[in-house]
């Protein structure tokens, strides 16, 4: 029998009514004539409300127990989505990640997935069971662990890889992936294809309608992935390997912003061999990641200024140890900046079409748009702008781009 593995988000199984509104959807897949892994998400807000109880007692997020309350929001709703199959008939079973199981590495809350059984799920497959694992679930060593925010989509990718499934079906609030979040671009188009490789630009450049790690998996593996919504019966977004012949002609795919960073710059560094490998060799050493980078001379040569970017979280501990090397690194000033947003324009057909980074750059100065660093890869253009104008920058790149049209 044909495998699907359908994962179902947040908001998709914030009620009791949605739940079952699920179980109708995988009823109507099973009659159709398929088994089906569900991969389920917790209810939309309570990941949160797990997170601050956590917090309430401590700031260490990188334990065991961090990652056994925040998982059990998953554990919740695979229990109910089993119950409401059950009720209309359909025999299912909830299985967690440490029962399967799915096992990680030992990174606590953004754990890696290094391997996934498969005999009790196939035995339970074979015996038309329908099985609901919760999203976002590892485990190491017999512990729990969790795969980092918006990991459930992660989660159903793997499993389809292991399974070797159809299709991937991610059901969620919005109805595929638009060529900007259409909850900030109100015209924007929804996309009938995207390759992996724009898909995994728009992803890690902010649009969370998939988390990152699932596009690399799907892409590594070459899984019929699609984006869809679970409240309308309507065709959703393809990612696809090929770029399709009508698609050549769009040269951007779509614009997306993130708001999570923060700017570190430093003023008068002593201008000499290895004061960046020191510098980002410290914060690497301390799994601080740094985004985008800039370094310019001071007029006499003798010094130069550095900005880097990094996660708002990992600022305290970043500005920290930067502050701890001030002898070595010479620098004279520090100033940090968490008012800033990463504005960036993706698409595939830049690397045939000069001249987008001269629209993107024209488009904001008109707009007096101050950038602040820029960064580029072969399909992406990303700049650093004053978190105030986030939202003007994505709408007024959107038009000057037509991409809804
Ligand atoms: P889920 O809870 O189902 O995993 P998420 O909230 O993680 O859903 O992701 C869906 C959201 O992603 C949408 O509600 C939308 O606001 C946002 N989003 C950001 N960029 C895009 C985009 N380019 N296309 C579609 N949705 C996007
Ligand atoms: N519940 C987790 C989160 O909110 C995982 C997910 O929904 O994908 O990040
Ligand atoms: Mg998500």
């Amino acid at each position: 029998m044909k495998l699907i593995v359908a994962k179902f988000g947040g908001t998709s199984v914030e009620t009791i009514d949605r739940i079952k509104s699920v179980a109708s959807r995988i009823k109507n897949e099973v009659n159709n004539g398929y088994n089906v892994i569900v991969v389920v998400s917790a209810m939309a807000g309570e990941t949160n409300r797990l997170i601050k109880l956590v917090e309430s007692l401590t700031n260490d997020y990188r334990t065991s127990e961090y990652d056994t309350v925040i998982s059990s929001g998953e554990q919740v709703t695979s229990g109910l989505l089993a119950i409401a199959l059950n009720d209309i008939n359909i025999k299912a079973k909830s299985y967690q990640a440490w029962q399967i199981p799915i096992t990680t590495d030992d990174n606590f809350s953004k754990a890696n997935i290094e391997n996934i059984s498969k005999d009790k799920v196939n035995f339970e497959l074979d015996n038309e069971y329908v099985i609901v694992v919760p999203g976002f679930q590892g485990t190491y060593k017999n512990r729990i662990t969790t795969l980092g925010r918006g990991g459930s989509d992660t989660s159903a990718v793997a499993i389809a890889a292991a399974f070797k499934a159809g299709r991937c079906d991610i059901y969620t609030d919005v109805d595929g992936v638009y060529t900007a979040d259409p909850r900030v671009v109100s015209n924007a188009l929804k996309l009938k294809t995207i390759t992996f490789e724009e898909m995994l630009e728009l992803a890690s450049q902010g649009a969370k309608v998939l988390q990152t790690r699932s596009v690399a998996l799907a892409m590594n593996y070459n899984i019929k992935l699609q984006v869809l919504s679970s409240f309308e019966d309507k065709p959703g977004t393809f990612i696809i390997g090929e770029r399709q012949k009508n698609m050549e002609k769009t040269i951007i795919s779509g614009i997306t912003y993130t708001s999570n960073e923060a700017k570190i710059t430093l003023f008068n560094v002593n201008d000499k061999p290895g004061q960046a490998a020191m510098i980002f060799g410290a914060l690497a050493d301390k799994g601080i990641n740094v985004d985008m980078i800039v370094q310019t001379s001071t007029k006499d040569g003798e010094a130069t200024d550095i900005t880097f970017t990094v996660l708002q979280s990992d600022l305290l501990n970043a500005a920290d140890i930067i502050v701890k090397l001030k002898p070595e690194i010479g620098y004279n000033k520090m100033i940090e900046d968490s008012k800033v947003s990463k504005v960036s324009v993706v698409g595939s057909g830049m690397r045939t079409k000069p001249g987008i980074a001269k629209i993107m750059f024209k488009t904001l100065a008109d707009n007096n748009i101050n950038i602040q660093v820029i960064s580029t890869s072969e399909i992406k253009i990303s700049v650093l702008i004053s978190s105030d104008y986030t939202e003007l920058a994505v709408r007024t790149l959107h038009d000057e781009f037509q991409l809804s049209n």
